[in-house]
């Protein structure tokens, strides 16, 4: 079985040479056939020179690809156009920092052979050497995205997996623009697996995410997998509707003039703006039906499809 890493490097000329010798120092006698599929995503630095280096000089197990983007697109479209091109029928995807050793690729492989049922081996984060208050927003985003999404996002589950063909298959059946792994995954399905694995220091470079672009993609998440939000009008509607009872009853209830008067002004004010917003969460509901169905999602993904003319 052919294994094919993927792995989106920007602006990692420090790592990827050092990547491939310790992946190689790693794998030998251990995975007999496997392939580099590294995806340079618009380094501004000398990434895909290192990487032609890579190619023209240590090439002669033929299997190294190099896929280089015109610009930055982002690690999600970097994972994207490796799956498209890996030739394996085992893909994992890993970053080229080091932080994810290749040692850890073996224990999947392990969980992987273990059971034929497996399709999928996550790697989940053990304690990340992060402040607390990205830690208490990352749990916040997990706590959120639960409660509104239909797809289970599972906790310090990470890129850093190991999947086969059928899973990389529903994965690039799923064409819309703006990818978010860790909800994707989820949709698609398939039994998979989960072990804990440390992340070692970087070896070189910096890490690409700021607090901003954490809080970004976390905003991603959400809008790629919960319509929850365009149907806050309707929610906020029958608020304002109650408000409105509240005021005209409270209007007959108090007899001095003035009071009443406010209390029929605010009435009045609750009821438009809930007639307003009524009207907006209807026309979202709409929405929502449209947007889900312009991600032109598959309506299923098949694990195995038992045909009696196909047996013998
Ligand atoms: N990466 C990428 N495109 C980007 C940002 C990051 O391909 O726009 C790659 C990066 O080179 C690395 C992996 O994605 O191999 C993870 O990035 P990083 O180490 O910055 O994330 P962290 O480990 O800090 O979560
Ligand atoms: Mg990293």
């Amino acid at each position: 079985m052919k294994l094919s890493l993927i792995v989106p490097c920007y602006n990692e000329e420090g790592n990827v040479e050092k990547f491939f010798d310790l992946v190689n120092e790693v794998f030998e006698g251990k995975v007999e056939d496997y392939e580099f599929v590294f995806v340079n995503d618009g380094s501004k630095d000398s990434t895909r020179e290192r990487l032609r280096g890579l190619y023209f000089d240590k090439n002669e197990k033929k299997n190294i690809q190099v896929i280089s983007f015109s610009r930055n697109f982002g690690k999600e479209a970097a994972i994207y156009a490796g799956l498209s091109r890996a030739k394996g029928d085992l893909m994992c995807i890993i970053d080229a920092d080091l932080q994810q050793r290749p040692e850890v690729v073996l224990e999947m492989l392990e969980v992987m052979k273990s059971d034929d049922d497996i399709d999928c081996v996550t790697a989940c984060q053990e304690e990340r050497k992060e402040g607390k208050p990205v830690s208490f927003l990352k749990t916040l985003f997990y706590k959120c995205i639960n409660l509104i999404s239909e797809v289970d996002f599972v906790h310090n589950a990470s890129d850093f997996r190991l999947f086969r063909r059928n899973v990389a298959d529903a994965l690039l059946q799923m064409k819309e623009y703006h990818r978010f792994s860790k909800g994707m995954f989820s949709f698609v399905g398939f039994r998979t697996e989960y072990i804990p694995y440390t992340v070692a220091e970087r070896e070189s470079g910096e890490s690409k995410w700021s607090l901003f672009k954490l809080i970004m993609y976390a905003l991603e998440g959400i809008l790629a997998f919960s319509t929850a939000p365009l149907k806050i009008s309707l929610g906020t509607s029958v608020a304002f509707f109650f408000f409105a009872f509240l005021c005209s009853v409270g209007s007959f209830l108090f007899s001095t003039a003035l009071t009443a008067v406010l209390l029929r002004i605010m009435a009045t004010v609750f009821l438009v703006g809930g007639a307003i917003l009524l009207n907006l969460g209807i026309i979202s509901l709409y929405l929502s039906k449209i947007y889900v169905q312009s991600k032109d999602r598959p309506v299923y993904i098949l694990k195995e499809h038992l045909d009696y003319e196909e047996t013998d």
